[in-house]
This record gives structure tokens, sequence and C-alpha cells, in this order.
């Protein structure tokens, strides 16, 4: 049975106040304990506060994103010690933004994964076609090429404890949500090209589906075989959505 996880992504949004009044209502509704995991991933400058604010509660914290390298003359650049020193247990990698905007490529992501699994979090492992290469066809050679790169540099056994998140570029921010009959087809080629190199390791690996998902199609994505839970992004901003969301992995029960 793999473990459920719903993960916010706040992006580049928030402040001290805004970050305070979310938290402490999302606090409200997350137990303690719970089979489904609640983790937000914060911009970097507010991990203080999360961990001021989550500490000993049932919702995890990370970054959105951690250097290749440990220390050193990297100016702007955060390491995953220092990630890790503010209690935070995970951190995003590969996202489609970073990617995109700031040119992280498949192996500068495979790096940071690895940076990532030294400083002892769990990173999050983004992956996802854009919507020119679905429509020509190269969804499964994308993921391919993506999740590859990352088992070439760190090996299949550095997956045994990370999480995988597919998502569709053309879904992102969108509003336009993958069908659940496509998150599966794609989370299930995923699960199948890791367990072609660990079939232990990909049987257990949580697969995460990110994309416009709200509290009005967490259900149904979540109730494919391969979902184990999400990636938000704008929902996890609005409290209510993101505990729906949190509420909607723990009723797919699977
Ligand atoms: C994301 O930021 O990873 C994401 C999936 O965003 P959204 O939910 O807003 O599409």
């Amino acid at each position: 049975m793999r473990s459920k996880v719903v993960v916010g992504n706040w992006k580049l949004n928030g402040s001290l106040a805004s970050n305070e009044a979310l938290l402490k209502a999302v606090l409200r509704e997350i137990p303690r304990q719970s089979p489904v995991a609640c983790v937000v991933c914060v911009p970097s400058p507010y991990l203080a506060q999360a961990r001021e604010l989550l500490d000993g509660s049932g919702i995890g914290w990370g970054a959105q994103d951690v250097s290749r390298f440990d220390k050193g003359a990297y100016t702007g650049d955060v390491s995953g010690a220092m990630v890790a020193e503010f209690g935070s247990r995970y951190a995003i990698v590969g996202h489609s933004e970073r990617r995109s905007v700031f040119g992280d490529s498949d192996a500068v992501v495979a790096e940071k994964y690895a940076a990532a699994r030294r400083a002892g979090l769990t990173p999050i492992f983004c992956v996802g076609e854009t919507l020119e290469e679905r429509e020509q066809g190269r969804t499964e050679a994308v993921l391919a090429r993506q999740v590859d790169a990352l088992m070439q540099e760190c090996g299949v056994a550095q997956l045994e404890g990370g999480i995988v998140a597919y998502e569709p570029v053309w879904a992102i921010g969108t509003g336009r949500t993958a069908t659940s009959a496509q998150a599966q087809e794609a989370h299930g080629y995923l699960r199948g090209r890791i367990a072609a190199q660990g079939k232990e390791v990909a049987a257990r690996l949580p697969i995460l589906y990110g994309g416009s998902v709200k509290a009005a199609n967490a259900a149904e994505l979540f109730a494919m075989p391969d979902v184990d839970g999400g990636l938000v992004g704008g929902a996890s901003l609005v409290a209510e959505e993101f505990v729906a969301i949190w509420r909607a992995a723990g009723a797919a029960g699977r």
C-alpha cells in the first residue's frame, strides 16, 4: 500500500500576514496523525515561519527548489542543508516553471534531486509534457527522457523514499485539468518505466498528479489506481480548497 500525499506549492506568493492566516486556517482542519500526508512548499524566506507555526502539527513543510551545490560561490542559491535546517522534510525539484523560466535541464534537475537527498530531504521530482509535445504524440517520450535522466544520474534506488509528480505543463495554472484517464495513463507509464529498473521501488513510489487540481476534480483524479495524491498550486492558497483536496485523497482510500 502506497502512502498518499497532498502537497501545496505556493509558488511566488505570500507574506508573513497572509501565510499566518492561511496556515492557521489549514491547521484547524488537519489532524496530527493521518494516513494522508499534508505538506506545504513555501518560498524559502518563509521556512522559519512555517516551522514556527507547523512544528508538532500534522502538516509538513518544504522548499520549492534547492541548489545542486552544497555550498560555495553560488549567489542566490539555497542549499538542501539550509532548507533542512528549518525543519523542512521536502523539496520540489524540476517544476516546469523552473525548467522553462530558469532553464533547469534534465541533468540539472537530477543533480538537484541528488542534492536534496544528500540533505536528508524527500525530493518531489516533477515531470510533464507541454501541449505541443502532447499534440505531437510525444508525451511518453518526454516522460521517459525526464525520468531516465534522473535514474541515470542517481540510480533507481534513490527513488526509494522520494516522490514523483506528473504535471502536464498545459494543465498548470490554466484551469485545464487532465482527465482522470489521461492522468492514469501517464502515471501508469511512469511507474512501468521505473519498474523496468526497480520493480519494488516503483510499486512503493507515490506518484502525484498536478495541474489545476481543485476540490471539484480531486476525487475523480485520486480514484485512479496510480494517482497517489496531488501537487496543488493555486488551490493551495485557499484554505478550504486545499483542505477539501486533502480530504478527497483520504476518501479515495485504496
Ligand atoms: C503547480 O504549481 O505545481 C501546479 C500544479 O499549479 P496549479 O495547481 O495552479 O495548476
